[in-house]
C-alpha cells in the first residue's frame, strides 16, 4: 500500500475510533462531575506509594494465597499492556510517518533494542496468560467468575460473552504484532535495520523462521498484522468504557484516590446543616464512589471472601456494585442534564436524579444492606481498592434516619444505648459489677484523675458474663505489672460503635460527644482498650469530636510488658494445647493488628498458633461485625458456624480470640457444634493471666 493511501485510511479510522471513544469517556467524566465532591488530593506521597505498590506492583493479585495462578496471570497481562504502550503509539504514528518510523531514542541501535526484547518476551507471557484465562472461562468455570448463588443470581444468569471477546482482543493484539514483525523479517531480510531488530526479538524471529512464506506473502502478513493490530486497539478502546474492562483506564486512578488510614473511621455526617441524612439516590454518591463503580472488574474476589455471600445471604458485594453501576449508566444522561452546571438558589436543593435506590422494590434491597458485617474482607481482597463499608453504612443511614426502617430487634438496642449507654439496655449502675470479688482495689478515674492510664472497659467486657472473665483477667495482668491505671466504673459511657455501623449516626454522634466530654473533662491522655471495636472508635473516630488520645490495645501493651520483664510467665496447662487464633476484623483489617496477639499466644503456649486457612488479612468475620451482633440470623445461614468450622478444621483444643463479640460468636459456635468437651474459646488475656508467675 502506498504512503498516502495508508495515511488517508488510517486517519479516517483513528478519527472515527478515537472520536467515539472520547465521546463515551466524556459522558463518564461528566457523570463524575455531576455527583458529590470530596477532596482526595491529600497525602500525595502516600498515594503515590500505593500506586506503585498496589497499582504497578499488582500487590493484591500476588499476595492472595488462594489465587496465585490467577494473580500471576493478571500480572503478566497488566505488564504486557503497559510495555506494549510504546509499541501502540509507534504503530499508530507509522500510519502518518511511514512504516519504518520509530519514537525518538527507540531505534534498534539505541534504547529500542532492549525495549524490543522486553516486548517480545512479555508478549509470550501475555499469550500464555490469555490461554489460561480462556481455560478458566470456558472449561474450569470457577464460581468466582460466573457468580455465587443466590446473591449473584443476576450475574450468574448472564452469558459473559464480553469477557471472552476482550480476552480474544488482547490475544489478537499480541499475535498481530508478532505477525507484523515476523512478516517484515522475511520480506526485508538482509536490510541492515531489520536484521538489527531481528536480533533483539527472538520470539518474532523464530516465528519468522518457521513460516513458509515468500517475500510477497510475508508483506501481506506484515500489512495484515499492522492493520489488525491498530484496528483491534481501536475496537477495544471503544469497548472499555462500556464494559467491566473500563478498569484498564480507571484502575490506577482508583488505587491512587483510595481511602487512606484510618480505615476504621466512617465519615462524620453534618447533622446540623445537612439536608439529607444518608444515601438513597445515585446523585448522592461521591465521585470516588462512582469511580469505584466504573472500576469494578467483576472478578468476584470480594464476593468470594464475603461472609454474607458464603452463608447464602442476599448480599454479594460484587452484585451490589454491579446493580449500582447498571443503574448509574441507565441514568447517566439525566444525571448530567440535571446536575452539571446547574446552580440551585441559596438554601435550595439541586434537582433529584432517578428514584430512591434503596428498598425492596428498588436497586438495593434492605436485607442486602442489613446482611453486611462491615468486616472489610471485600475491600481487602479487591485488587483495585474498591470500597464497600462506607457505601453500605451511608445507605443504612438513609434507612434508619430518613425512613426509620430497620430490623425490629434494633429498637431495643438503640433504646438501650440511649437510656443505659449499652446495647443490652442493662442498668448502667451494673457497669462495674465485674470488679466485685477482686482481691485488689481498682481506682476510679473521678477520684484519681492524675492516674497515667484510663482502662476503658467497653460494654462487652462490662456487661456480658462470659466476657467479664476476660476483663478480670486483663485487670489482673495490669495489676501484676504495676501499671498505674483507673477505670471510669459506673460513669463509663458506651462509645456508640454499633449505632454508627447500624446507620444511626445521630445516636452515635450524641454518644461520642458525651464520651469525649467525659474523657476530656477528666483530663484523660492515655487509654488502654481490650475490645477491638472500642479501640477502633476511640482511636480513629473520637478525633472527629475533639477526643484525641494515645490509645493502646491490650495485646500490644501485654507484649511490651512481657518484653520488659514487668510480667513473667510460667508453663501452664496451655503449654501442650493446640491453639488456633481467630483475627478480629477491627483489630486486623481495620487497624493492622495481627502480630501482637499471636506473639502473646506464643508466650503463653510456647508456640505460634496453628493458622486457619483464612487468617490475618484474609481472616473471616465471626458474624458480629457491622452491628450484626444485634440482628437475628437465619439458623441455616449463621456466619459464626462457618467460622467455627474453619477453626475446627485445624483440630484445636483452644480457639483464641481477642474481642468480646468474637468470644460470644465462637463460643456459641463451639456449643452448636457440640464440641465443648474438646474445644474451648479463650481470650488471649485469659491465656496470659492463666500463665502469670
Ligand atoms: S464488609 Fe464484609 S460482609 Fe460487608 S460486603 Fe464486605 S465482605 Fe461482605
Ligand atoms: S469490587 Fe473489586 S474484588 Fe469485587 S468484583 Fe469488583 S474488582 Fe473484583
Amino acid at each position: 500500500m502506498d504512503f498516502w493511501t495508508r495515511f488517508a485510511i488510517h486517519t479516517v479510522l483513528v478519527a472515527v475510533g478515537l472520536g467515539l471513544f472520547l465521546r463515551t469517556l466524556y459522558g463518564r467524566a461528566r457523570a463524575l462531575q455531576a455527583v458529590r465532591w470530596t477532596n482526595l488530593f491529600d497525602k500525595i506521597p502516600e498515594r503515590i506509594r500505593a500506586l506503585l505498590v498496589i497499582g504497578f506492583g499488582q500487590k493484591k493479585f500476588l499476595i492472595d494465597r488462594r489465587e496465585k495462578s490467577a494473580g500471576w496471570m493478571h500480572f503478566f497481562i497488566f505488564w504486557g499492556f503497559t510495555i506494549l504502550g510504546l509499541r501502540v503509539v509507534t504503530a499508530f504514528s507509522q500510519g502518518w510517518f511511514g512504516i519504518e518510523f520509530h519514537l525518538p531514542l527507540l531505534g534498534a541501535d539505541m534504547l529500542g533494542g532492549p525495549y524490543l526484547l522486553l516486548k517480545d518476551v512479555i508478549e509470550v507471557f501475555v499469550l500464555v496468560s490469555i490461554g489460561y484465562a480462556l481455560l478458566r472461562w470456558l472449561v474450569i468455570h470457577p464460581h468466582r467468575l460466573y457468580g455465587f448463588r443466590p446473591a449473584e443470581d443476576r450475574l450468574a444468569g448472564q452469558d459473559h460473552v464480553e469477557a471472552i471477546v476482550i480476552l480474544c482482543c488482547i490475544g489478537g493484539i499480541m499475535i498481530t504484532d508478532l505477525c507484523f514483525e515476523a512478516g517484515r523479517y522475511i520480506a526485508f531480510a538482509g536490510a541492515g535495520h531489520v536484521e538489527l531488530e531481528r536480533r533483539w526479538t527472538p520470539v518474532a524471529s523464530t516465528f519468522a523462521s518457521v513460516l513458509p512464506l515468500s517475500a510477497g506473502g510475508a508483506t501481506v502478513l506484515s500489512e495484515t498484522g499492522w492493520w489488525g493490530h491498530n484496528l483491534l486497539i481501536l475496537f477495544m478502546l471503544n469497548l472499555l468504557p462500556l464494559s467491566k474492562h473500563f478498569h484498564i483506564i480507571t484502575g490506577l486512578p482508583n488505587v491512587f484516590f483510595r481511602k487512606l488510614e484510618p480505615l476504621g473511621a466512617l465519615s462524620k455526617m453534618d447533622l446540623e446543616n445537612g439536608t439529607t441524612f444518608g444515601t438513597s439516590r445515585i446523585d448522592q454518591f461521591t465521585w470516588k464512589q462512582v469511580l469505584d463503580m466504573y472500576t469494578c472488574t467483576e472478578c468476584g474476589r470480594c464476593s468470594s471472601n464475603c461472609p454474607a455471600t458464603l452463608t447464602g445471604k442476599p448480599l454479594a458485594p460484587r452484585q451490589l456494585m454491579l446493580n449500582l453501576r447498571d443503574y448509574l449508566y441507565e441514568n447517566q444522561d439525566e444525571l448530567i442534564r440535571k446536575r452539571v452546571g446547574v446552580k440551585a438558589e441559596e438554601g435550595a436543593e439541586l434537582p433529584e436524579v432517578g428514584k430512591n435506590i434503596v428498598g425492596d422494590d428498588s436497586v438495593i434491597h434492605d436485607d442486602v444492606l442489613w446482611s453486611c458485617n462491615a468486616c472489610r474482607a471485600c475491600e481487602e481482597a479487591c485488587p483495585v481498592m474498591i470500597e464497600y463499608v462506607d457505601k453500605v453504612v451511608d445507605m443504612r443511614r438513609h434507612l434508619v434516619q430518613e425512613e426509620a426502617r430497620f430490623p425490629s430487634e434494633l429498637n431495643r438496642v438503640f433504646k438501650g444505648m440511649e437510656t443505659q449507654s449499652n446495647p443490652w439496655g442493662l442498668g448502667a449502675d451494673k457497669r462495674d459489677a465485674w470488679t466485685e470479688g477482686l482481691e485488689f482495689e481498682i481506682k476510679r478515674w473521678s477520684d484519681h484523675p492524675e492516674t497515667e492510664w484510663l482502662y476503658y472497659v467497653g460494654c462487652g467486657g462490662a456487661f456480658d458474663d462470659r466476657n467479664k472473665k476476660t476483663t478480670v483477667s486483663f485487670a489482673k495482668i495490669l495489676h501484676k505489672a504495676g501499671i498505674d491505671f483507673a477505670i471510669f466504673g459506673k460513669e463509663e459511657l458506651c462509645n456508640g460503635d454499633a449505632a454508627r455501623r447500624l446507620g444511626n449516626e445521630y445516636l452515635f454522634q450524641s454518644m461520642a460527644q458525651m464520651l469525649v466530654e467525659l474523657m476530656n473533662g477528666g483530663g484523660v491522655k492515655k487509654v488502654i482498650v481490650n475490645c477491638p471495636h472500642c479501640f477502633n472508635t476511640i482511636k480513629n473516630e473520637l478525633p472527629q469530636f475533639g477526643g484525641t488520645y494515645e490509645v493502646v490495645h491490650a495485646a500490644e501493651l501485654v507484649k511490651q510488658l512481657l518484653a520488659s520483664g514487668r510480667i513473667k510467665l510460667r508453663e501452664s496447662d496451655l503449654a501442650a494445647k493446640a491453639v488456633t487464633y481467630h483475627d478480629s476484623c477491627y483489630y486486623g483489617r481495620f487497624n493492622s493488628v495481627y502480630d501482637a496477639p499471636r506473639e502473646i499466644i506464643k508466650a503463653a503456649t510456647g508456640r505460634m498458633p496453628n493458622e486457619m486457612e483464612r487468617h490475618g488479612r484474609a481472616g473471616m468475620c465471626c458474624g458480629a461485625g457491622g452491628g450484626r451482633m444485634w440482628i437475628e440470623e437465619d439458623p441455616d445461614k449463621r456466619v459464626n458456624l462457618l467460622r467455627t468450622d474453619q477453626a475446627l478444621a485445624t483440630n484445636p483444643e483452644v480457639v483464641a480470640v481477642s474481642c468480646p463479640f468474637c468470644m460470644t460468636m465462637i463460643g456459641d459456635g463451639i456449643k452448636a457444634k457440640d464440641v465443648e468437651d474438646k474445644v474451648q474459646a479463650l481470650d488471649v488475656m485469659e491465656m496470659i493471666e492463666r500463665s502469670l508467675v
